[in-house]
């Protein structure tokens, strides 16, 4: 599209220059409200056909993905595990806790039970205290002995492979459904936890107000061939590198593509 005053290939919103939009004052009635603005502001820097409103365009992401790939190419989780059953137990009790809290409990724990036959054999007053030292532990150890209990009664004592029946066991959200599909079973999902979901923002390659929404971000613009270890990369970046408190911008590969207002290089 060209806009008259401003040209050819700038951002438009419907067969609205966005130029003209953000030249208008501030008020009511008017597009450009101040988060507006902010968002269109950014489209505008960014001429290129592909400028998507609110986010990084696609080979900027691209590029992203493939200096994380270049410097790590076959990312690994940090949570300890032996099956898929002892990884979604691990994933399970790793809510509001660190891997290094959880691998430090479920090591004696899963050389006792790495079975649902073997947990629901401890019971949950002994799995409750060898895993005492991590958050919420009373609850995750209820749902511990509940999901080996489902598995056992609904799916032949093995873990299911789609989203929607990890969903339906006691403890198991779409974060760990995802986690275990993507780790267990090779699935190209993208678990949205703390880290990605501060990552998806700062960077702007997936903005959203919440996880949910910076994954089907993601799912739509991380290219395929990313797609299998974007989750670890965006993990390991988000806990490493840009931190929650002081994102470590001077030693991040991505500094010049990342478009965080606030970086410092
Ligand atoms: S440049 Fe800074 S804010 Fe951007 S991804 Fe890197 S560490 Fe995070």
């Amino acid at each position: 599209m060209r806009c008259q005053a401003h040209g050819e290939g700038r951002a438009f919103i419907g067969r609205v220059c966005l130029r003209h939009v953000y030249a208008q004052p501030l008020g009511a009635g008017s597009l450009a409200t101040h988060a507006f603005r902010v968002h269109y502001a950014t489209a505008l820097r960014d001429p290129s056909p592909q400028a998507n409103f609110g986010s990084m365009n696609r080979q900027k992401i691209a590029a992203i993905f493939q200096r994380l790939h270049d410097a790590d190419p076959e990312p690994q989780g940090e949570l300890d595990y032996i099956s898929p059953y002892t990884l979604l137990v691990a994933v399970a009790l790793s809510a509001q806790a660190t891997d290094v809290s959880v691998n430090k409990a479920t090591g004696p724990l899963f050389a006792l039970a790495d079975t649902p036959e073997k947990m629901i054999a401890l019971g949950e007053a002994r799995v409750r205290d060898m895993i005492k030292t991590i958050g919420l532990y009373r609850n995750k150890a209820k749902n511990v002995i509940g999901l080996s209990e489902q598995l056992i009664e609904r799916f032949g004592g093995t873990v299911p492979q789609t989203r929607d029946e990890l969903e339906t066991l006691p403890g198991v959200g779409r974060k760990t459904a995802n986690v275990v599909m993507n780790i267990a079973f090779g699935e190209p999902t993208i678990a949205v936890d703390t880290h990605i979901f501060r990552l998806g923002n700062r960077t702007r390659v997936a903005p959203g107000k919440t996880p949910l929404d910076v994954e089907l971000k993601l799912e739509k613009a991380v290219p395929t061939k990313f797609k299998q270890h974007a989750h670890h990369w965006l993990i390991l970046h988000g806990r490493y590198i840009c931190k929650a408190r002081k994102p470590d911008c001077a030693a991040c590969i991505i500094n010049d593509l990342c478009e965080f207002k606030a970086k410092e290089l």
